[in-house]
């Protein structure tokens, strides 16, 4: 789950890490009281949205006087920006930051993630931080150094060094900078983190150091331990089908292809997204199921699958065991029916009672194609999207 810029820096506040002060305003009403509050006359003014790359596509904007601030605040409120990261239909801005103007001399890079392959947390630092740090890592790797840590999120003193080092920080910079990565690491610890991202982490010309920007996305499965920050889910910021999956509790990722993908499991996900891949197809989403779906879940899980218009056809790969098969297939049928498919549908059952389940779908003399197994239905359902 993502949370807004304002939300991260409340939560790294926490941390004592040291944020420059800042209002968030919902309202066009609100705008001059924020301003006095803040108890500023010039300041930047930030749009608050779940999307990267705003200072390009005009949602940060920095104001010299107190009616500048106003005007930027004003105009920002209910927006939708399009950034590079949100595609076309853009992202709608209900709360605006107005924080205090920093006074920047340097902007650096520093980021915390999971790191699946190696299967612990990764800290990348770089000098060159700003508004450009996928072409800083596409152009020239070595301006970024990657830390890992031990899976329980330990750093050696000898680490942090290096990160200091590689930095170019000295004296009292290199001070703060050694407490805030220990304070970092703390931090993407206990809030379960699975993104950390200060871009840019600044330094002022009196080489203290501040967090001008932070991103911070948590693990979806650690939600339950971390009630203050599930809390802040906002679905303004997520599409119509991530919303509703949301409420149904179904895990449900948007992609950019065309064939709509219903799995039971992460890991049959990859596969699925892999086997149609060297088949010549592209996934348009992909809907897990879990392992406890119902026959009404099943069919919501479609219609949330058909609420986006690229799918021009639906594959179904479900490996039964908790999850039984003929339990998929009656809701398969009834979705076929309740939505008046139009778009082709392959589906490939495996598993606790899989001969139940494709006898369900055979007796409804609906038109669904069977597939014996992965490769076939993955080959099935690109052809006839392909065909289509
Ligand atoms: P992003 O584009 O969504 O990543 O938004 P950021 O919060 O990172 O802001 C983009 C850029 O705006 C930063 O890299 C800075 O160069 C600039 N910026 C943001 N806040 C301030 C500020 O307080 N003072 C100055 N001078 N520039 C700022
Ligand atoms: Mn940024």
């Amino acid at each position: 789950m993502n949370v807004h810029e304002y939300q991260a820096k409340e939560i790294l506040g926490e941390f004592a890490l040291p944020i420059h002060k800042f209002v968030i305003v919902r309202d066009k009403k609100e705008i001059d009281a924020a301003i006095e509050k803040l108890g500023v006359d010039k300041a930047v003014v930030k749009v608050q949205v779940h999307a990267g790359g705003r200072g390009k596509a005009g949602g940060v904007k920095v104001a010299m006087s107190k009616e500048e601030i106003k005007q930027h605040a004003e105009s920002m409120l209910g927006m939708k920006l399009v950034t590079k990261q949100t595609g076309e239909a853009g992202i709608t801005c209900n709360e605006v930051m107005i924080a205090e103007l920093a006074d920047i001399a340097k902007e650096y890079y520093f980021g915390i993630i999971i790191d699946r392959e190696h299967a612990c947390p990764l800290i990348m630092s770089s000098q060159e931080g700003g508004m450009d740090i996928e072409e800083v890592a596409e152009a020239s790797p070595e301006k970024i150094l990657k830390t890992a840590l031990t899976p329980d999120g330990t750093i050696t003193d000898k680490q942090i060094k290096e990160i200091v080092q590689f930095m170019g920080w000295a004296g009292h910079t290199a001070e703060q900078g050694t407490e805030m990565i220990k304070k970092m690491v703390t931090a993407f610890m206990k809030i379960d983190g699975s993104i950390l991202e200060i871009n840019p982490l600044i330094e002022d010309p009196d080489g203290n150091l501040y967090l001008l920007d932070a991103k911070i996305s948590i693990d979806d499965s650690a939600l339950y331990r971390q009630p203050e920050i599930a809390a802040m889910y906002d679905p303004s910021q997520e599409s119509p089908a991530e919303v509703e999956a949301h409420k149904l509790d179904l895990a449900y990722v948007a992609m950019e292809g065309n064939i709509g993908c219903m799995v039971n499991g992460a890991g049959l996900a990859m596969a699925t997204m892999d086997i149609i891949g060297e088949k010549g197809g592209t996934p348009a989403n992909f809907l897990d199921v879990g392992g406890s779906a119902t026959k009404e879940k099943v069919v919501e899980s479609f219609k949330i699958i058909l609420s986006d218009p690229k799918v021009k056809g639906i594959l179904v790969n479900i490996f039964g065991g908790i999850m039984k098969c003929d339990i998929i297939a009656e809701g398969v049928v009834a979705a076929v029916k309740e939505v008046h498919l139009k778009v082709p549908l392959v589906v490939r059952l495996e598993g606790t009672n899989v001969e139940e389940g494709k006898k369900i779908i055979t007796d409804s003399g609906l038109k669904v194609i069977a597939a014996v197994d992965l490769g076939d239905a993955a080959e099935k359902i690109v052809l006839e999207v392909e065909g289509a």
